[in-house]
Formats: structure tokens, sequence, C-alpha cells
């Protein structure tokens, strides 16, 4: 293979999948492979086949199909030096175009006096004879030593050549603790690669974990150092803190091609995409200021950002967002965006607003931004559509208040703008601040509506979403929907109460055109 191509070996299916509580079943772990192969990742480990029937199931399934796929991955299951492992192993992965059997065995002292209670050359011999019984199986097999970063490295060079020796094609330096540092890891690599002298037969992979956050920075450094093999796991999952995160890795070494000069197969635009399947089926959440593929990892919040980023992009983004699959930056609008950002994202939402409009928008827009920190493309269309029914209204809400709580009469005062631009204002009580204002609105507009459905749910994100909601009324033999928007529940109510009655007020007057 080119020397300069990283073998991206995904492990969301097996290390990935035994991070706490996201187990998944065979189905959703052929769904996962399935887009892995779009991604276009080099091996897929499936899963670790002994250990269950599931997994068994799972790593056989993805074989048989994406397997054979064209241009499919190396389909790779996980096995412990133990015989009854890589007989499991090589049944599932057999179906596979290109099966490979990953055998593993731990090589620090700590794990062989407390753990495999086995000497040195107990620990080399059972790697040998492992890794030559799998390639009876495979044509490619990838050899582990566990905790390698914890591990004598004279002792690694020497299972190293061994294994090697013995028919290995890749051999994988883990550092299962995640303990090393970068240049600690990356000079572990380095000397490996001088030590063994067989190395050149075979790819060197790295694995690590991301106990202190250094997980993608370790594998950058084996990768700088000589390795030609990254395992990684979509979203980071893994055990404890995770495995070295597949799209931070990619991107890393995709934005800065310039120092590292090496290139991957992966089809940078289905990142995001993977990375909400990988979500969506675990059940793990993607933190939002997570690198990458976090809600915010192209959103700018302040306005001198998002003033730079619609002058020219590259000011304050290194990564073209569209490149893993985001549609575009989001310019989070909030009380300190100005009018160049709000138009922008109206004309985005099909919103060709003219001046005057804007001008009105801008107002309504800082009002609802006062109130809530974040307007949402959600928030802007509640905002722009209540807006277009207004302009021909006959009722028009100016001011409400209501006023309700243990032992008070709910009441409700409201002021209405008529058509003919008349402000009439009525007070009204009722069952609640709801109806009180319902009433109050009856007063002015004469109307005595029958309500048959009331409606109320968040359209919009967080605490301080915006309510919407929908009202059924019947009046003079019409049923009409109306619809309001507010961060208040009552304001909400009264705006889809009255946006009813002006539908009303319309038909009505269709109906008489008619006859
Ligand atoms: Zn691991």
């Amino acid at each position: 293979m080119d020397n300069k191509r990283i073998v991206i070996f995904d492990t969301t299916l097996r290390d990935g999948e035994q991070a706490p509580g996201c187990s998944l079943g065979p189905a959703q772990k052929l769904q996962v492979a399935e887009q892995l192969y779009r991604l276009g990742v080099d091996v897929i480990e499936g899963g670790f086949p002994v250990s269950s029937l599931g997994d068994m199931e799972a790593v056989k399934t993805i074989a048989k199909s994406v397997g054979r796929l064209p241009d499919a991955p190396e389909i790779c299951g996980l096995a412990r030096c133990v015989k009854g492992d890589i007989e499991a192993c090589a049944e599932a992965v057999k179906p596979a175009r290109r099966p490979r059997i990953h055998v593993v065995i731990a090589t620090s002292d700590i794990h062989l006096k407390h753990k495999l209670h086995m000497t040195r050359d107990q620990v080399v011999e059972r790697a040998v004879e492992s890794v030559k019984f799998a390639r009876r199986f495979a044509g490619s097999v990838e050899f582990s030593a566990e905790d390698s970063a914890r591990s004598d490295i004279h002792f690694l060079a020497r299972i190293f050549e061994a294994v090697i020796d013995a028919g290995a094609t890749t051999i994988n330096v883990p550092d299962t603790t995640g303990y090393a540092l970068p240049w600690e890891y990356g000079e572990l690599i380095r000397r490996l690669i001088e030590m063994v002298p067989n190395v050149h037969k075979v790819v060197v992979s790295t694995h690590c974990h991301d106990d202190l956050g250094l997980s993608v920075a370790n594998s950058l450094e084996a990768a700088k150092n000589g390795a030609r093999q990254i395992e990684c796991a979509v979203n980071g999952l893994g055990e404890r803190a995770g495995n070295t995160c597949l799209e931070e890795v990619v991107m890393a070494l995709r934005t800065r091609q310039d120092l590292f000069g090496l290139t991957t197969g992966i089809r940078t635009k289905e990142i995001a995409k993977t990375s909400r399947l990988v979500s969506k089926l675990t059940g793990v959440m993607v933190p939002p200021n997570k690198a990458i593929v976090g809600a915010n990892a192209f959103a700018h919040s302040s306005g001198i950002h998002q003033d730079g980023i619609l002058k020219f992009r590259q000011t304050y983004e290194i990564m073209n967002p569209e490149d893993v699959g985001v549609e575009e930056s989001t310019l989070l609008l909030t009380s300190r965006s100005g009018r160049h950002a709000l138009a922008n994202r109206l004309k985005h939402l099909g919103y060709k607003l003219n001046k005057k409009q804007l001008e009105e928008m801008i107002v309504r827009f800082k009002a609802l931004a006062d109130k809530k920190r974040y307007v949402f493309d959600d928030d802007l269309l509640a905002l722009v559509e209540e807006k277009g029914t207004n302009l021909k209204d006959d009722f028009v809400l100016e001011y409400l208040n209501a006023s309700s709580g243990t032992g008070v009469v709910p009441t409700a005062t409201i002021r209405i703008r008529k058509a003919d631009g008349h402000v009439v204002q009525e007070a009204a009580c009722g069952d609640g601040p709801v109806d009180a204002a319902t009433n109050a609105i009856d007063k002015v507009t004469g109307f005595k509506p029958k309500l048959i459905d009331y409606n109320l749910h968040a359209i919009t994100s967080g605490k301080d979403a915006q309510g919407e909601v929908t009202v059924r009324l019947e009046e003079s033999g019409l049923t009409i929907l109306g619809r309001g928007a507010s961060t208040d529940i009552v304001e909400a109510s009264a705006k889809a109460y009255l946006n009813a009655i002006n539908k009303l007020m319309v038909a009505k007057r269709t109906r008489r055109k008619g006859r």
C-alpha cells in the first residue's frame, strides 16, 4: 500500500460498543456497518464473536452483507490468544471477501503478573501459536500487544518480531489505559520501527484511549512517527473515556495535510451523518461543544465573529462545514446579532424582506432575543409566519396582561387594534388566565365562538422555548384553526385565538361575496 495512506480501522462496534450503556444488537450493528462502508473506513471491527451469541451473529451478518459489497472494507473480529476465541472469530468473519482476525494478548508486566499469570516466554509462545492458527482462516491477521504503552520496549520488540515471522500482517501498539503522552507514544512507535527487523513486512497500528484526553494527539504523533493504521471510533466511543475519535483524527490529518502529508480513504462528507446515526442508536449524546460533530462545532455566536464569517468565512473557520456533511455554519442569532446576520438567515430560510419589513422584523427579533438567549430558525419562522398573517388582520393584539394565582380571580386586560385603526381595551375574568383573555377578546370582537380543541407544545428548544398554541373554534357554522407562538403561554393562547377569529372574518367575507 501507498506509504502515505493511513488505514482507518473502525472499532465503534467493538471497543466503542463496550462503553457503558451503549450495547447494540445485531440489526443496529449492521446499520452502523453500512454507514461505515459509505464513510469509507478500511477495516470494520464488528465485535468479539466468542463473547456472546449476539456479537457472533452481528459480525457474521456484517461479513455476509457489507463484507461482500464492491470495494468492501476488511471485516474484523476480536479474539484473545485462545483457540476457541480464534475459531469463533474465524467462523464469524469467514463470509467476508476480506476477513481479518484480530488476536490480542497483554505484554505489560502488570498484566502478566496480575491478570495472565504467565511468564514472558509463555506469552511469546502463545502469541506465535495464535497468529499461526489465525492465519489458517484469514490472510489478514492483526496482533495486538495489550497495554503496550506500559510494556518493556525490548520485550515488545521481541514479541512483534516473533509474530511477524508467524504471519501477522498488522502489529498494534495499544495504549490500553490512556496513560501515554504524545511525544512519549510517538517515540515508542519510532523506536519499535527501528528495533523490529522485519517490521517493513507489516502495518504498524495505534490504538489509543482518551483517559487523559490525549488519544487523538497520541494517534497523530504515532502517524507522524511511522504508524500507518489508526484504530478509532465514531464520536470517540469506547471503554471508559473512550477511544480515539474517528472524525477528529481524520479531520486533523486532512486539515493539516500540509504538515502530515498523509491521506485516508474517508469520505468526510459522510461524517456528520455517521455521528448522528451512532448517537441515535447508542443513545450516547454528542456534547454541543464536541469538535467536528458537536452542534456548536460550526456555530458562531459573537457579533464580531458573525460579521467576519459573513465577510470571509476563513476569518473564523479552519474547516469547511460542508466537508464534514454539515450543511453550513450556523450563526447563532442572539440579541448581539446585527441586521446583516438576521437578513442573511431569513434569506436562507426563503424570506426576502424589503427594508421596511426588515426594520420591523429587527424590532420583533430583538424583543424575542432579549427574552430568549438564542433565536433558532424555528423561532424566526414563527416570527415571520406570524407577521405574514398579521398584515391584513382585522384584529391585532397590542397589549395583554393576565393575572392569576391562589385566591385570586383570574383576570385579563387586553388591547386590540381594529382594521380601521381604532384601539379598543377590555377586561374580563374567567376560569383561568387563558379563559379570562379569550373572554376579553370576545368582548372586543363581538363573537362568542365555541372552543373545540386547545393544544400547547414547545416549538423551540430550551427552557425558554417558544410555546405554540393551536386552537380550533366553531362559530357561525365554521370550524377554524388558529395558531399563536410566544414565550408566554397566555400570550400564545390569545394570539392563537385571535388568529382564528381573523381567519373567521376572512371566511365570512368570502362567504358573503360568494352569495
Ligand atoms: Zn481499547
